[in-house]
This record gives structure tokens, C-alpha cells and sequence, in this order.
């Protein structure tokens, strides 16, 4: 499989540490708030890999932590704990919302079809993992105490910039306009592994440590998670690509101190969901939930419909206009595979053969707008439909787009409506034989009308003559 790597900034053939087995980490949600449709761009694309190396064989093994302390405002490591803002904004405690955001951003995911990962871990299970990381960079001389915090030195390390594909004025985020400098840091990109002084007293979740109770910087808990998990080597980590930098770029500058070789063989990162004033995101508080969409009639299959549409190495635009376009198009999609007939045998070469082509899309860079594009190869493919039917039911192991459970949902639908149809209009047999005793009537045979009415009123279906013409009732 091809696969884009974010450190060689080509795309490379994915070769796994150990053969037939992948090791995954996924950057999880900050449960403060709700995630946005933009964050669940990210996990959908991310759920989307996961399927794909579960679809080529491999044993995949995907870690995701849940981030409930020490994610600050900025990335820079400066202004209040996110978490501490959602508690204060609902008046709740810190855990109260970490628990609530959390069942939440699952509520979510499960409606978008994104799977569980293996194994999910909040980054305050993992305190004694951190406490050792940064004990052992203290003693190798990697980090240093300033002021009562821990920071990691980045001077030490031969290449800081590892995805350094990035502008350097973006990359000095501790000078960046705006953004308060922290004077204890030895450089300006150094970064906190532990903080035990704070401007905001109220922090409210602190545990002891070497170096004072405090509690630990948001960027060390990936790396304590993944190191828990999946040990020292990991194949493929990912995340949206404003976790880039400085989050994983700091990941990577304190794992490889730790470990004294390298850590992560791939980097995954999904671009960013846009609106038309830039990037969907949860501290402009102006964002769209999954729920706000279900509220306005959105079917949550056609905002993942949507996503599968582009490349995940492409900002994606929202607007309504495109989910409705998305929408339209999902609907019809489902409608023609509701048209399908389960009949005849499976061809187990055609069968092969579709599968041949949606494969070659996903080991393309993980290119689900062919791959959506193969789905509708299968629905113009000479084959039969049962072929047809396996096929989708095949590709939808990866894609989760209810192919198959949708259509027949949609086909059970039609015949409801049909049968309401003629539940309201009548049935057209017994219309035939009121129609037949009328004629009779009319050609002066009562013997003849007569027997209709007996034979109908038998099947205890009552025949009612009015002025109007005649109906008819069905008794209990
Ligand atoms: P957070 O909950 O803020 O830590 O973010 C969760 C994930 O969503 C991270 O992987 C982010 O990189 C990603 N993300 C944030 N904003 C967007 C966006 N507008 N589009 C796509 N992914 C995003
Ligand atoms: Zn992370």
C-alpha cells in the first residue's frame, strides 16, 4: 500500500515493523466540548485507514487516548486548561464534563459507523507512564526544571523540525503575536512535560511528583499512551494536521530522547475542514455537531458520504449546499442498490474483479473518491445482481456507508408506502368484484349481485351502498 508519509513528505511504501501487523495511535478528542464535524473529518479518515489495513489482512492493534487534563488554550503551552473552561462554562466538575464529553464524542462516532478503537485510555489513567518519561529525560539531560516546571530541551536534539515543511515564522509559536512568551524556557520552541506553576490556581486535577504536585503537559501524554500500549516502536501514527506541529513534533522530540532510537515509522495526518472564514474549530465556538445536523434532517451516512467524497490530504469546504449535494447523491446511490434483486449465483471471477479495483484505490494513498467511484463501478459492471450485492457488501466493510443495510431499509420503506397506497385506495380485487356486482345490477341480474355480495361477505368483507357508490369495510 501507498502511503503518504508526513516525514519523508513523499508517498511510500507502508511496510510494517512486523509483518502482517500494524501498530496505529490515534491523538483522541480534548472532551470539553462537543466534537465538530471538522474533528470527525479527522476520525473518520482515521476509522477509514484502520478498515483498510483490516480489509489487506493486517492485525491491527489502534490505540486512541481521550484528553482530560492539560491541553492549554494555546498549543504553546500557555493560557487556561481547556477542561478547566468547559467546567467553569457549565458549572460542573472537571471529571463531570470529561465523562459527558467523552460518552458524547462515542455517541457520535458510532452514528457516523467510526469504530471503537482497540484500546482507549484518558490521559489521567497514565500518570506514573509520564512521571518515568520525564524522569528519564531529566537524567539524560533532554529536560530541565525552570521555574517549577519541567520542560523539554529542545537544543538537545539534532532535528527539531522533523515535518519541516512548514513556514519558520508559523513555527515559533512561543513569539507568535498574541501569545505570551514564557521566560523560563532556555529556547523558544522548549516545551512543558510537567507543570506544577500555573496562573490558573484552580486547576483542578494535580498529582505529586518529583518535581511538585502538578500535572502533566498535554503533548506527554501521547507519547506515555502510545509507549503503555504499543511499546517503542510504532508503525503509523495519526492526526489532523494542525497536530503536526508543534503536538506531534513534540511527541516525536521527547519518545526518541526516551527511547534513544526512533519511534513511529509513518505519520498520517487528515486535512482540515474548512468553512468559508477558514478552519472549523471548537474555540472559535461557533462549530457544527453531528446532532445539529441530525436536527436539521441530515441522515449522518451522507456527512461520511461526503468526507469519503475527497482526499484526506485535501481541505474539504463545507457549506450546506455541498452536504445537500452529498445527500442527494448518497440517497440515489441507496436507491439503486435497493433496486437490486438478490437472485442468481455469486461470479466468483467478476467478483474478484471489482474487488481488484476498489483495493487499488485505497492502496492509492487511501483514495476514497475512487474508492466511492468503484462503487458505482459495481453498479454498472456486466455482472449479475447477487455479484453485485457481494461486492457492496464487501467494499462496505471499509467504507461503513450502510450499502447494504440502508437499501434494504429503503426497499422495506417502498413497500410500506405501497401498501398504505392501497390500503387507502382500496384493494384492487375487491374494487374489481364491487365493480362486477355493479354491472350485474345494472344488466337487472340480482341473482348474479347477489352472489358477489355473499361470496365477499363470507370473507368478512362487508359491502356498503350509499348514494355515492358502494365501499366496502373488512370485519374483525
Ligand atoms: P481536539 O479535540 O481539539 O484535540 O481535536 C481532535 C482532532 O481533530 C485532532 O486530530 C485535530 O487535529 C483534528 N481537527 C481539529 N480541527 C479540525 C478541522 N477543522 N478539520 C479536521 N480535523 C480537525
Ligand atoms: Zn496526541
Amino acid at each position: 500500500m501507498l502511503l503518504y508519509n508526513s516525514l519523508s513528505r513523499t508517498r511510500e511504501e507502508f511496510t510494517p515493523i512486523e509483518p502482517g501487523k500494524v501498530k496505529m495511535y490515534t491523538c483522541g478528542p480534548t472532551v470539553y466540548h462537543f466534537a465538530h464535524i471538522g474533528n470527525l473529518r479527522t476520525y473518520i479518515m482515521e476509522d477509514v485507514l484502520e478498515k483498510t489495513f483490516r480489509y489487506l489482512g493486517y492485525d491491527v492493534t489502534r490505540v486512541m487516548n481521550i484528553t482530560d487534563v492539560g491541553h492549554l488554550a494555546s498549543d504553546a503551552d500557555t493560557g487556561e486548561d481547556k477542561m478547566l473552561k468547559g467546567a467553569r462554562r457549565e458549572n460542573k466538575s472537571v471529571m463531570e464534563i470529561a465523562q459527558f464529553y467523552t460518552d458524547a464524542f462515542f455517541t457520535d462516532c458510532t452514528k457516523l459507523n467510526i469504530k471503537r478503537p482497540d484500546i482507549v485510555e484518558p490521559a489521567t489513567n497514565c500518570i506514573d507512564e509520564y512521571i518515568e518519561i520525564v524522569s528519564t529525560l531529566i537524567e539524560k539531560g533532554s529536560a530541565y526544571l525552570a521555574g517549577g516546571n519541567v520542560y523539554f530541551d529542545t537544543s538537545t536534539l539534532k532535528q527539531y523540525y522533523v515535518f519541516n515543511d512548514h513556514n519558520e515564522e508559523d513555527l515559533a509559536v512561543g513569539v507568535r503575536e498574541g501569545v505570551e512568551e514564557d521566560t523560563n524556557k532556555r529556547n523558544k520552541n522548549d516545551f512543558v512535560l510537567w507543570f506544577t506553576k500555573s496562573k490558573f490556581e484552580d486547576q483542578a486535577l494535580k498529582w505529586d511528583s518529583p518535581w511538585g504536585v502538578g500535572y502533566p503537559g498535554w503533548h506527554i501524554e501521547c507519547s506515555g499512551i502510545s509507549l503503555k500500549h504499543l511499546g517503542g516502536s510504532l508503525d503509523l501514527h495519526a492526526g489532523g494536521i494542525d497536530n503536526a506541529f508543534p503536538h506531534h513534533t513534540n511527541e516525536i522530540a521527547q519518545s526518541e530522547s526516551y527511547l534513544g532510537h526512533k519511534w513511529c515509522n509513518y505519520w498520517f495526518h487528515v486535512h482540515h475542514l474548512n468553512t468559508d472564514t477558514g478552519k472549523m474549530s471548537k474555540s472559535k465556538g461557533e462549530f457544527l455537531t453531528v446532532s445539529l445536523l441530525e436536527s436539521k434532517g441530515y441522515d449522518p451516512m451522507a456527512y461520511r458520504f461526503f468526507c469519503l467524497q475527497s482526499h484526506y490530504r485535501r481541505n474539504l469546504v463545507f457549506s450546506w449546499e455541498n452536504l445537500d449535494n452529498a445527500v442527494a447523491a448518497y440517497n440515489k446511490l441507496i436507491a439503486r442498490i435497493a433496486a437490486l434483486k438478490s437472485e442468481g449465483e455469486v461470479d466468483a471471477d467478476a467478483l474478484a474483479a471489482l474487488k481488484a479495483g476498489f483495493t487499488e484505490a485505497l492502496e492509492n494513498d487511501l483514495n476514497t473518491s475512487l474508492a466511492v467511484t468503484a462503487v458505482y463501478d459495481v453498479l454498472k459492471a456486466k455482472t449479475n445482481d447477487a455479484t453485485k450485492l457481494a461486492a457492496l457488501a464487501d467494499f462496505d466493510a471499509v467504507l461503513s456507508l450502510n450499502l447494504i443495510s440502508a437499501a434494504e431499509a429503503l426497499r422495506q420503506k417502498q413497500a410500506e408506502a405501497k401498501a398504505e397506497a392501497q390500503a387507502e385506495a382500496g384493494d384492487p380485487e375487491i374494487l374489481a368484484a364491487i365493480a362486477a356486482r355493479a354491472a350485474a345490477k345494472k344488466e337487472r341480474n340480482f341473482a348474479e349481485a347477489d352472489r358477489i355480495r355473499d361470496e365477499l361477505a363470507a370473507r368478512g368483507i362487508i359491502l356498503i351502498d350509499s348514494r355515492e357508490g358502494t365501499t366496502y369495510r373488512i370485519e374483525a
